[in-house]
């Protein structure tokens, strides 16, 4: 695989260069790195077509055949896990270590995803009528990936598709698309030409995909605000929809936890990607009686932390990954400076080129202030004290996202206790953000619609088929 600076589409298994391309900009430097294509209706089209083309025999594919393309796939990832580490370092900003967990874990995620089975229900077996249900394939799915981590959440959503007997046209982020058209390049050598379509383009191309009549099914991961959009537009077909959106996640730290301990690993569960995980603590209640050690502890620890360009050694937080996500970044800290609320730490943003915010703490500001109410995204957390339990599950749930959250105690039947009376899809005891493709994964309330991961969200990218079968009499 060639990690040379030429980005084109794969549509049908061919190299697709277009005339018109837009910039893709490194986030530690702001200077322009590389031109992606910007497709127009008529390469959407073709990347539909061929999807369609190759869908009746891939669906007819022996599934243990799909399976060995998907580890092909996997292993072709982890062989060149330095070019693509290093290229989703320069367009993402994330530090080399963690572009190389992304990788790697894109790999594994595909080698996951394919050991999963498509459960058949009989549903009835007697001397009248034999019942079966069983899951098919959809069609043409057409993937939509944000840019936080553009590798890993297509994989999320390559292996499933994939598997069950789909194809796919599957569109990166504008922000970040390198990465994903290299992934394009490498799976056009394993799979057969249009089981999986590349395509990259501008703001038009996400909505052009969702109303196009030859996609059969939308999986989505973004904002809770586009996710309503592409619901809308799906509807005009009926498309099946994943929408796997953003979140506001609470952890609650009892008085039981040992504060040395788990002060890295919270100081982590926040600023992991420099906060830009849909499921990093976003809100953190720490109770009354550790709140003034455990904060200190948090902030010590941070004075630690490198942050800088992803590619030098030693870096541990890379900067924002997009200006108009720096510039909302920057406007809730300004919105908590306005309002008088204490910081620990941060701030003040640097003056020096790149997409830089500094860690930034705020000791305890209002319940309804917008950095504890919104998803930052970015490294502002805010810590939050209570003293009821009661209370701080009031509070936790009063959003209307649900995707994560997390409980930390030594207690673990304690923490399952109160685990369970978040509304969220996930929840974590003494650890946040462990995902696996055998576990279903997705959003409650407006955080999501459907689950990735697991059979269920294998079943996904399927429709249910029963056959009845009445046996004649012999
Ligand atoms: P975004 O919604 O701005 O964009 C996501 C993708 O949708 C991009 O590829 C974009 O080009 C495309 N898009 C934009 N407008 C569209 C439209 N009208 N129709 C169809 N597609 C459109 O999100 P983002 O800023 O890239 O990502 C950050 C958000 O994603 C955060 O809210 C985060 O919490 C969420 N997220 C959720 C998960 C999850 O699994 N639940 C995972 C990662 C990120």
């Amino acid at each position: 695989m060639q990690f040379d600076d030429v980005y084109v589409m794969t549509i049908g298994g061919k190299p697709v260069a277009v005339g018109a391309t837009f910039d893709v900009v490194n986030p530690a430097t702001e200077a322009v790195i590389a031109q992606a294509p910007d497709a127009d209706r008529g390469q959407l089209d073709a990347a539909v077509d061929a999807a369609r083309a190759a869908f009746p025999q891939w669906a007819a594919t022996p599934i243990d055949e799909r399976r060995a393309a998907l580890n092909r796939l996997g292993d072709a990832i982890l062989e060149n896990i330095d070019g693509f580490k290093r290229l989703l370092t320069a367009e993402q900003g994330k530090p080399h270590g963690d572009a190389e967990m992304e990788i790697g874990g894109a790999g594994m995620w595909l080698k996951g995803a394919a050991t999963l089975e498509l459960p058949v229900t009989i549903n009835e077996d007697s001397a009248e009528r034999y019942s079966e249900t069983r899951h098919v394939p959809i069609g043409v799915v057409g993937a939509i990936a944000p840019w936080n981590f553009p590798m890993i959440l297509a994989m999320f959503k390559v292996g499933p598709a994939l598997l069950a007997g789909n194809t796919m046209v599957l569109k990166p982020s504008p922000f970040t698309p390198l990465t994903t058209l290299k992934f394009g390049e490498l799976a056009a050598e394993i799979l057969p030409p249009g089981v999986l379509n590349v395509i990259t383009g501008g703001d038009a191309l996400g909505p052009w995909m969702t109303e196009h009549p030859g996609i059969d099914k939308v999986s989505f991961t973004g904002s809770t605000a586009t996710g309503r959009r592409v619901m809308q537009s799906a509807s005009a077909t009926l498309k099946r929809v994943t929408l796997e959106l953003g979140g506001n996640d609470p952890a609650i730290v009892m008085p039981d936890v040992d504060i040395e301990k788990v002060a890295e690993e919270l100081f982590w569960a926040a600023f992991r990607n420099n906060g830009q995980i849909c499921i990093a603590t976003k809100r953190m209640y720490v109770h009354e009686d550790i709140y003034e050690p455990l904060t200190a502890a948090i902030v010590a620890y941070a004075k630690t932390v490198k942050v800088g360009d992803g590619a030098e050694q030693g870096t541990r937080i890379g900067p924002i990954n997009n200006k108009p996500q720096y510039d909302r970044v920057l406007d809730l800290i300004r919105d908590a400076r306005k309002n008088g609320y204490r910081f620990l730490l941060g701030g003040e943003p640097s003056d020096v080129p790149g997409y830089f915010v500094p860690i930034t703490i705020l000791d305890n500001p209002p319940e309804a202030s917008r950095i504890v109410q919104e998803e930052q995204f970015g490294p502002v957390l805010p810590l939050l004290k209570f003293g009821d339990l009661d209370e701080v599950i009031a509070r936790s749930n009063a959003t209307e996202y649900g995707l994560g959250g997390s409980v930390w105690s030594k207690d673990e039947d304690r923490a399952v206790a109160i685990a369970a009376r978040i509304a969220s899809g996930t929840v974590w005891i003494n650890e946040t953000q462990h995902l696996t493709p055998m576990a279903a994964f997705g959003g409650m309330k407006q955080s999501g619609l459907g689950v990735e991961g697991g059979v269920e969200g294998l079943l996904e990218y399927t429709n249910a088929q029963t056959i009845v079968r009445r046996r004649l009499a012999s």
